[in-house]
C-alpha cells in the first residue's frame, strides 16, 4: 500500500451570494496554494491580501459561466501582462460550452491588440459532464449538475495525498451527484436559498436548500459537509438545517479559512 504523507488543502475566500457583503466575495477557494477554483468578483486581492502569490497559480478552475464566479477573471488576466508571466503557463479548466467564448471576451475586454500584447493563450481545458482530466499531482472527475448553464460536479482526487474531496459548484438538487461524489472526505455543495429544501416548482435560478444539500450528503457518505453561497445571515441557518438531515459534520466556512483533509 502506497503510504502518503503529504495533506490537502482547501482555502476559502468567498462564500457570499451572487452580489458579495463587502469585504466578502462570492465562492472561490484554493486547493493545495495553486489550482483556484472561480475566479469571483476579487481575485487578486483574495490571493495578495492572504499572501498568496497569483503568479504562482498553476490552475484555474472554474464550476460555470455565471457572472458571479469569473467577473475578475480580466483582473487575473491583466496582473499576468503588467507582472509578465507568459499567459501560456495558466491552465483554465471550465465547462465546454463556454470556457472558450468567455476566456476570448475577457482578452478582448483587455484590447490586447492596441498594447501590442502577442500570445495572450492560456491553456483551455474544456470539459464536457462525465470527461475526466488528469495530470501527475492530481485527477478531476465531473458530472453534471442542474443549473441554467452548463455546469461540472467536480471530484478531486490529491494523488500526493490520496485524499479525495468534491465540489458541485451551483446547482439544484441533481441525484446523479451522489454516485459521483461517493467517498469524498468532503463535499462543498452551495445552498444559495438558505435553510430549506428548495421547491422544483419554484425553482427558475436552479439553485439548494441547505436540506437539499444535506440530502446528497447523507447519501453519499461523505465525512464532511460544507455549505456555501450566501450571505452571513443565512449561514447558521443553514448549518443547523442541514444538520437535521446529514449524521456528519457540517459547516460554512468562513473568508480566509482552511481546511486540511
Ligand atoms: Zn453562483
Ligand atoms: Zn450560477
Amino acid at each position: 500500500m502506497m503510504m502518503h504523507d503529504e495533506q490537502t488543502k482547501i482555502t476559502f475566500f468567498g462564500t457570499s451570494g451572487a452580489v458579495p457583503e463587502v469585504g466578502g466575495d462570492s465562492p472561490t477557494f484554493l486547493i493545495n496554494d495553486k489550482y483556484l477554483v472561480d475566479t469571483g468578483w476579487s481575485v487578486i486581492d483574495n490571493l495578495r491580501s492572504r499572501g498568496h502569490d497569483p503568479l504562482q497559480l498553476e490552475y484555474l478552475i472554474f464550476t460555470h459561466f455565471h457572472h458571479d464566479h469569473y467577473m475578475s477573471l480580466p483582473s487575473l488576466l491583466f496582473y499576468y501582462l503588467m507582472r509578465g508571466r507568459p499567459l501560456e503557463e495558466l491552465k483554465i479548466i471550465g465547462p465546454a460550452e463556454d470556457l472558450h467564448l468567455i476566456v476570448r471576451r475577457a482578452i478582448d475586454f483587455l484590447h490586447a491588440e492596441r498594447y501590442g500584447w502577442a500570445n495572450l493563450s492560456p491553456v483551455l481545458i474544456p470539459l464536457t459532464p462525465g470527461e475526466a482530466y488528469e495530470e501527475e499531482n492530481f485527477r478531476l472527475d465531473t458530472c453534471s449538475t442542474a443549473h441554467p448553464v452548463q455546469g461540472l460536479c467536480y471530484r478531486f482526487l490529491d494523488k500526493k495525498s490520496g485524499r479525495m474531496f468534491s465540489f458541485t459548484g451551483d446547482t439544484a438538487f441533481h441525484p446523479p451527484i451522489i454516485e459521483h461524489v461517493r467517498g469524498s472526505a468532503l463535499l462543498i455543495h452551495e445552498s444559495a436559498l438558505g435553510p430549506i429544501a428548495a421547491n422544483p416548482d419554484k425553482n427558475d435560478y436552479m439553485h439548494s436548500g441547505a436540506i437539499d444539500a444535506a440530502a446528497i450528503a447523507e447519501e453519499a457518505k461523505v465525512g464532511k459537509l460544507l455549505l456555501l453561497h450566501g450571505s452571513a445571515q443565512i449561514a447558521e441557518p443553514c448549518v443547523q438545517a442541514a444538520k437535521q438531515i446529514f449524521s456528519g459534520e457540517v459547516q460554512w466556512p468562513k473568508d480566509g479559512q482552511t481546511y486540511i483533509i
